[in-house]
């Protein structure tokens, strides 16, 4: 009886990782007898309980490479993507040169696993929420390190950056800096001295970048 306890416990956890597991956010509806399906409104219409089937295909020959179902939420169709790429190498000795994908696959992180972890080109769109509606120079504009506006403007200097949580750089120049910079007024508007953030991941985000805005894309 208590060896039965247990494998109910277990598969009850199993259920829970599966339905929760992908993301870190409760899902709004849970299928009492199905409780991995996701509650999705992905087809524009009614929602309904669904999974996702995802596909690894070989598009130089058509080939279906591998299947695996997994719940119909972002972050678990992009774990789908990681467990194929790795079971396709397992399985087959395959091991894509290029993936090419939606913007849904297009996290930082998983950018950064397919080209640090796996050596995969990602072409991948990616999207760039840091362009600024005031006219102010965007972050593009500003090298990582900084360089390219230190030797346009010596009194440029942003400090080594904190990481948050989210794995996110915040850059800071310094409010000394800035009052006495001739690009102030194309700088920032409001706040005492210019901020920048950058994905820890961001190396890998401009190469999809990068690849994204070749002529063969
Ligand atoms: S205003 Fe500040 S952050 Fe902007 S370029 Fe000048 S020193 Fe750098």
């Amino acid at each position: 009886m208590a060896a039965s306890r247990r494998s109910v416990k277990e598969y009850l956890d199993t259920l829970d990782d599966a339905a929760w597991g992908a993301s870190e956010v409760t899902p709004k509806f849970v299928s009492k007898s199905d409780p991995a399906a996701q509650w999705t409104g992905a087809l524009k219409g009614h929602a309904f309980f669904a999974y996702a089937a995802n596909y690894l295909i070989d598009l130089d020959h058509a080939i279906i490479i591998d299947v695996e179902a997994s719940r119909a939420i972002r972050q678990a169709e992009v774990g789908a993507a990681r467990t194929m790429i790795e079971r396709a190498q397992d399985r087959f000795g395959l091991y894509p040169e290029r993936l090419a994908a939606d913007s849904a696959y297009g996290s930082a992180e998983m950018l950064a696993w397919l080209v640090h972890e796996r050596g995969i080109e990602p072409h991948i769109p990616v999207f760039d929420n840091s362009q600024r509606q005031d006219g102010t120079f965007e972050r593009a504009a500003f090298t990582c390190d900084h360089k390219e506006l230190r030797q346009r403007q010596k009194a440029c200097r942003m400090p080594r950056p904190l990481v948050d949580e989210n794995g996110m750089m915040r850059y800071r120049a310094s409010k000394l800096d800035c009052d006495g910079c001739s690009l102030k007024p194309r700088c920032f508007l409001i706040a005492p001295a210019r901020k920048i953030l950058r994905s820890i991941h961001e190396g890998a985000r401009d190469m999809a970048s990068d690849i994204a805005t070749t002529e063969e894309c």
